[in-house]
């Protein structure tokens, strides 16, 4: 174990305890910082860009709780708007009016999704959506991009990126062979795979599922044409394209990675910052494939907690600041400034880094040369990332613990976290 300056000591008794009554000390496994070395932090609470763990230590947060903090840890109107929600009762497993209203929300935001299924978390909504694809066109096969995450479900547990990679598991153990016999994975940002594909087996896959923007392998950002020509080429086929937007939705752009770049998928989902913290995802596209969906059509899906007016509450009032003029330039400008302040500092201290950066989402990666795809990610130094990860945190900077994820920056980021962040980075690559 690391000797460490910061005091915390309760949280490392309460680690001690965790692992004993959890499955290695956590409810979900990107927690532990396995891939970092060090043990994980128990925090005590979060406001703005900051969060306090046990001991009292304070950091500044590029987790934001992966992606639904994205106003910052404890916004007022969404506490707020949850407190207002909670004397009426938790949920009665019957329609309630935020439920249309959040609907108009996010169709207002991403009108590709015509109809909007809302379900209780990302994996929820990706699983759906593929049973959706194939109920529609009448096809099994589904195609994913190496690197790319999309939930836990069986069938999705190949090749995919941070999570699963960082425990160096190429798939899991428990997922069937036949789950997965019919998921095909092809690397992002290669076209002449994907045609090739295409080519083949075009006229068999019922869906494809990508992260228009990963975040999954660290942050990798589509070269020009590449979602362009997947659009038209699904098309061609009768191939539905699925965006899984459960990390992009609502970050990149308030229409998400599909408004910034100009293409319609025909199912989308979302998650994280919809919920504003609390669970929640959501699924939707075009009325006539939609129009399949229980109790519309004959495609089973369903859910107790779904639309629960706690975690409606706290979308819709995210949602509403997100709506607000302005924010997603401050958003990008946040980010872009620490990003450029970052690969700065890196560079005098003589340390080779690629930031990838879109929206209010960026990695920092440990290597020579561009960051493209799952290959050329993997190439970064891991060893490097991980002590950067320790003297990071030793600075009061809590970054994501794998060199395969996403740093999230919310609009409770200024120029101060920013400054402060830079300042700390720039000591680490010193002694890096
Ligand atoms: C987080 C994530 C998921 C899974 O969402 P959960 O709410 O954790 O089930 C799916 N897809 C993407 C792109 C994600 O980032």
């Amino acid at each position: 174990m690391e000797s460490t300056m910061l005091d915390t000591q309760k949280s490392a008794a309460l680690w001690l305890e965790a692992k004993d009554l959890m499955p290695g000390g956590v409810n979900s496994p990107v927690r532990a910082f396995r891939s970092v070395g060090g043990d994980p932090l128990f925090f005590e609470r979060g406001q703005g860009a900051h969060l306090w763990d046990v001991d009292g230590n304070r950091y500044i947060d590029y987790i934001g709780a992966w992606g639904p903090a994205i106003l910052g840890h404890a916004h007022p109107a969404v506490i707020a708007a949850v407190k207002a929600v909670l004397d009426n009762g938790f949920g009665f497993g019957a329609p309630t009016p935020a439920e249309n209203q959040i609907a108009k929300v996010i169709r207002e935001a991403l009108p590709t999704m015509e109809v909007v299924r809302l379900v209780n978390s990302g994996t929820e909504a990706t699983m759906s959506a593929l049973r959706l694809a194939r109920a529609f066109t009448g096809r099994d096969k589904i195609v994913k991009f190496i690197g790319c995450y999309h939930g836990h479900a069986d069938m999705l547990l190949v090749q995919a990126g941070s999570g699963v990679a960082t425990l160096g598991l190429p798939d899991s153990p428990g997922v069937p062979a036949a789950s997965v016999a019919n998921t095909l994975t092809l690397p992002f940002n290669d076209m002449a795979a994907l045609d090739a594909l295409f080519a083949a087996e075009g006229d068999a896959i019922a869906g494809v599922i990508i992260e228009p923007v990963v975040g999954n392998a660290g942050v990798l950002v589509p070269e020009p044409g590449f979602l362009e020509h997947l659009r038209a080429l699904t098309a061609r086929h009768g191939t539905l394209l699925i965006f899984d937007e459960v990390m992009t939705g609502f970050r990149v752009a308030w229409g998400g990675a599909q408004c910034r770049f100009g293409i319609e998928p025909d199912l989308t989902c979302l998650a994280k910052a919809i919920g504003g913290g609390m669970p929640i995802g959501a699924y939707g596209g075009r009325r006539e494939i939609m129009d399949m969906v229980a109790p519309a059509g004959p495609m089973y899906q369903a859910g107790t907690m779904s639309g629960n007016p706690a975690a409606v509450a706290a979308g819709l009032a995210t949602l509403a600041e997100l709506a607000k003029p302005g924010v997603y330039a401050r958003l990008e400008e946040t980010t872009q400034q620490l990003a450029r302040g970052l690969k700065q500092a890196a560079d005098e201290a003589g340390v080779p880094v690629q930031v990838n950066q879109l929206g209010a989402m960026f990695t920092l990666f440990f290597t020579e040369t561009p960051v493209k795809d799952w290959e050329t990610a993997k190439a970064s130094d891991t060893a490097k990332f991980g002590r950067y990860h320790r003297l990071m945190r030793e600075a009061g900077i809590y970054l994501p613990p794998s060199q395969f994820e996403a740093n999230f920056v919310s609009l409770a980021h200024g120029p101060a976290e920013v400054e402060a962040t830079i300042a700390a980075a720039r000591k680490a690559f010193k002694v890096l």
